[in-house]
């Protein structure tokens, strides 16, 4: 590692947000840990295999490189795929503890025949409004107990998501009622699905009654919490940071970087940081964002382009080459949060994290024994 960029993964804090989401769930609720997205930009291996000292027992990726990913790496937990899963992979998730999720009869179908003489969990993903996949509420129920006949699959687990546990309540009722319902009429249809689960973080936190078998909280875990979360105390697991590269006097009426967007109003000392839009740290935030440099804010100024982009440290008279700088998580008492930055872009902190990109190297701190 030749450059000082970095993202440091506190993996303590992922510890203690998992601890502050178990105690706020009733006992018998499962925390599934979502790990999609190379665990929200945290790297998905590292912090599974966290979770799996912790003991959670259910992993939730996006797609199945994800579980691949995960397995590889040496993870064994049990994986729910929660998108879409292809044929072919049917006979790796049969062998390798790998749930998949379903969305009607014929995906179960095509599941069943893959798996051939083995038997694939699924778990049945119920659209209670998001209106993406998953079968229609109202259709649920039929095509629940008519999937559970077909040979060679094993239905153990009914789940939904929220649309909106962030913004509206009463939707978000609407479609825990609706979720009710559908287990209610599986349940006496005849079917016993393991495992029963719908909140995601905001869900856990805005509707806390409604919990479950299991809840799957992503953003949580990360410690940005996507609604106030005064209960349910967790803290940031990722700081970007990086160090002050060059630091120059630039004359008034100069101006910085491309399209010379920030001229300067006064003699100004400008410092370039190894930054940039490729390592996620996005041009949204020209002219925008501050850093923390020796307990200050620093503005940036001027476009973020690719691989750089400017700070102004006028103001810190002391400021030279070699200095810290944090563009996310907290230094000398001060922080930014990537809720902050994603509120200058009009974007969620999952963009932010995720969008830090494979050239920032993770670097992982553990302070637990
Ligand atoms: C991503 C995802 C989650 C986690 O959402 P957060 O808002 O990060 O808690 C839960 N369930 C499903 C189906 C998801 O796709």
């Amino acid at each position: 590692m030749y450059r000082p960029t970095v993202a440091e993964i506190d993996l303590t804090a992922i510890r203690d947000n998992l601890r502050a989401i178990r105690a706020f769930t009733p006992l018998k609720t499962q925390v599934i840990g979502v790990v999609k997205g190379d665990a929200y930009g945290h790297g998905a291996v590292r912090v599974a295999a966290v979770l799996e000292q912790e003991q959670v027992r259910l992993l939730a990726v996006a797609t199945p490189d994800e579980a691949v990913e995960l397995r590889e790496g040496g993870i064994m937990a049990e994986i729910l795929v929660l998108g879409n899963s292809p044929a072919d992979f049917v006979p790796y998730a049969v062998a390798n503890n790998i749930a998949l999720t379903t969305v009607n009869q014929a995906t179960t179908m095509m599941y069943g025949a893959a798996a051939g003489s083995h038997t694939v969990r699924l778990h049945y993903n119920v659209d209670t409004g998001i209106g993406r996949a998953g079968v229609l509420a109202d259709d649920a129920t039929e095509e629940i107990l008519c999937s559970a006949t077909i040979p060679s699959v094993n239905i153990v687990g009914l789940y939904s998501h929220f649309a909106c546990a962030d913004s509206d309540p009463a939707f978000t009722a609407l479609q825990t009622t609706r979720f009710a319902a559908v287990i209610r009429e599986v349940r006496a249809g005849g079917l016993q699905p393991a495992m029963v689960h719908l909140a995601n973080s905001a869900g856990l936190l805005s509707s806390p009654g409604v919990m479950l078998d299991g809840v799957r909280p992503g953003i949580l875990l990360y410690g940005c919490p996507p609604v106030p979360a005064p209960t349910c105390s967790v803290r940031p697991v990722l700081a970007l940071r990086t160090v002050l590269e060059i630091v120059k006097e630039l004359p008034a009426g100069h101006g910085i970087g491309y399209g010379r967007t920030f001229i300067t109003e006064r003699p100004t000392r400008m410092a370039l940081i190894p930054i940039g839009y490729a390592d996620g740290y996005l041009r949204g935030l020209s002219n925008k964002a501050h850093a923390i440099v020796r307990g200050r804010f620093a503005p940036v100024v001027g476009r973020v382009s690719m691989d750089v982009c400017a700070l102004d440290v006028t103001d810190i008279p002391a400021a030279v080459p070699g200095d810290r700088v944090t563009l996310i998580g907290e230094q000398d008492g001060l922080s930014v949060t990537a809720q902050e930055l994603a509120e200058l872009m009009g974007t969620i902190s999952y963009e932010v994290l995720t969008g830090i990109s494979k050239r920032v190297p993770r670097v992982y701190i553990d302070k637990s024994p």
